[in-house]
């Protein structure tokens, strides 16, 4: 098979598509893939979530004897976490803002955006939380290679569908990502398992055609 992108072309015997479903679609194959294969990635898409961080000249809700972590579901940022570096006089806070609440933030200035942000942290750990020496919001949505955070995940349904073929090889292509990731899905966990099984996998694809090729001549998976 042959990977063709814009400034290198590679010739393999086997592809593996280590990106998120929804942009799967953004790669032209030749033939096209199968029907099935169609359907189901147009049955994920990924979520929303607007990543803050805040730092502060110091860690100022330990002085309170707060550890940082706060938690609101009816709350616009739904989740903070003390996500200060390790020996650092400062203190960092995360937090996130997902989904329709993410939609209504984009709705807003540059400017609002912040103040209502820093302004829900506040409600959780005190009025400092307000002026932040250093706010930075990530915006997987608008990035093209990504479009949106944490994950990829199926409508309803979608799972019961189309998953027992989600990992199906389709000839020399493997997909292989977080997002189809049973244990692990989501987290950089997932990422690696699929990693490993993916390898595992076209070792022992590459293991049963030498075996037809030539029995007796092929190794086990992990040793050729
Ligand atoms: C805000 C946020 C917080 C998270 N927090 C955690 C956490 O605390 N713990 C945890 O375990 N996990 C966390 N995750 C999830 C974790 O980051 C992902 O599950 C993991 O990175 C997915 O790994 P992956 O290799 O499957 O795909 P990715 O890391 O998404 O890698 C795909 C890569 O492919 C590239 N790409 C896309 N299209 C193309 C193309 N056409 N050609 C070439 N390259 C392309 C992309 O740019 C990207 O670099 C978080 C994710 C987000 C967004």
């Amino acid at each position: 098979m042959t990977a063709v992108a814009d400034n290198v072309t590679v010739h393999a015997r086997y592809a593996v598509m280590a990106v998120p479903p929804n942009l799967y679609s953004r790669v032209s194959f030749v033939p096209p893939l199968p029907r099935r294969q169609h359907q189901m990635h147009q049955h994920q898409s990924l979520g929303l979530v607007i990543k803050v961080h805040a730092v502060y000249a110091t860690p100022f809700w330990r002085d309170k004897g707060l550890s940082g972590t706060c938690f609101g579901a009816g709350e616009l940022v739904q989740e903070v976490y003390d996500n200060t570096n390790h020996q650092d006089p400062r203190g960092t806070l995360v937090g996130f803002v997902s989904d329709e609440k993410a939609d209504a933030m984009f709705e807003l200035s540059a400017e609002d955006r912040r103040r209502a942000i820093l302004s829900s942290i506040a409600a959780f750990l005190g009025e400092e939380a307000l002026t932040p020496e250093v706010y930075y919001e990530s915006d997987w949505g608008s990035e093209e290679w990504t479009r949106g955070a944490y994950a990829a995940s199926y409508d309803l349904g979608g799972l019961h569908r189309f998953g027992p073929d989600q990992l199906a090889p389709v000839g020399p292509i493997h997909w292989s990502c977080s997002d189809l990731a049973a244990e692990g899905y989501q987290h950089v966990d997932g990422a690696v398992r699929m990693g490993l099984l993916t390898a595992d996998r076209i070792l022992a694809a590459e293991t049963a055609e030498k075996t037809t090729a030539n029995p007796g001549a092929a190794t086990a998976p992990g040793q050729g």
